[in-house]
């Protein structure tokens, strides 16, 4: 059974998130401080670590950096809560070490996707689920292939990842700079319009009309997101 720590200080809030985890198998503990969310993630070696920003004692992206430095927590993946959308910069920002983030309000069903992709992602746990399905699309995960009403579309290994990244983040707006990060990774320098072809492209493998998205969908002056 999948352990998780939810350091959060909103009571109900933490309460919520761990009943659902728990009405889905996970073994759940709580933390309602970042000190306690420490001693917590050293002591109980958790799986998984859902973390607020805006803590008690100790602040989430503090907690966050201190646990990534800690050779005994530094692979445990992360998920980060945050309130205010100016501190999603931070969190995608090279400092902090998060594996993903949620800005509240978020729904419990987005939640515990969220907590599996995470989970899936990491290394040591074998895959929870090997598909992102949508409709007529599959896209298989370890077989790294995507099949259209049963068709196999060829994808490059951007694409791929691309698509991916949006199906998990279904109904999710994914701004350029997010996609970069997430999908060309911090490091290397890509131009956000390399996003915008790559997105192109796609369209023309997946949707039905690729002049007429109802897949991919552009958010104007914010990114992309993923119908499903
Ligand atoms: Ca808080």
């Amino acid at each position: 059974m999948a352990k998780v720590l939810i350091v959060e200080d909103e009571d109900i809030l933490a309460r919520n998130l761990a009943e659902k985890l728990r009405s889905e198998g996970f073994q759940v503990m709580t933390a309602g401080d970042g000190e306690a969310g420490l001693q917590k993630a050293r002591d109980e070696h958790p799986e998984l670590i859902v973390l607020d920003i805006m803590l008690p004692k100790l602040d989430g992206l503090s907690l966050c950096r201190i646990i990534r430095r800690d050779s005994s927590t530094a692979h445990i993946p992360i998920i980060m809560l945050t309130a205010r959308g100016t501190e999603v910069d931070k969190i995608v920002g090279l400092e902090s070490g998060a594996d993903d983030y949620m800005v509240k309000p978020f729904g419990l069903g987005e939640f515990l996707a969220r907590v599996r992709a995470v989970m899936r992602r990491s290394p040591g746990h074998p895959p929870l689920q090997d598909e992102l399905i949508s409709n007529d699309l599959r896209l298989s995960l370890t077989g790294r292939r995507l099949f259209k009403g049963g068709e196999e579309r060829k994808l490059s290994n951007k694409e791929f990842d691309l698509l991916a990244e949006l199906m998990r983040n279904r109904g999710v707006v994914l701004s350029r700079d997010l996609i970069l990060t997430k999908v060309w990774g911090y490091d290397y320098y890509v131009d956000k319009r390399t996003v915008d072809v790559h997105i192109r492209w796609l369209r023309e493998k997946i949707e039905d009309d690729p002049s007429d998205p109802k897949r991919i969908v552009t958010v104007r002056g914010m990114g992309y997101r993923f119908e499903g």
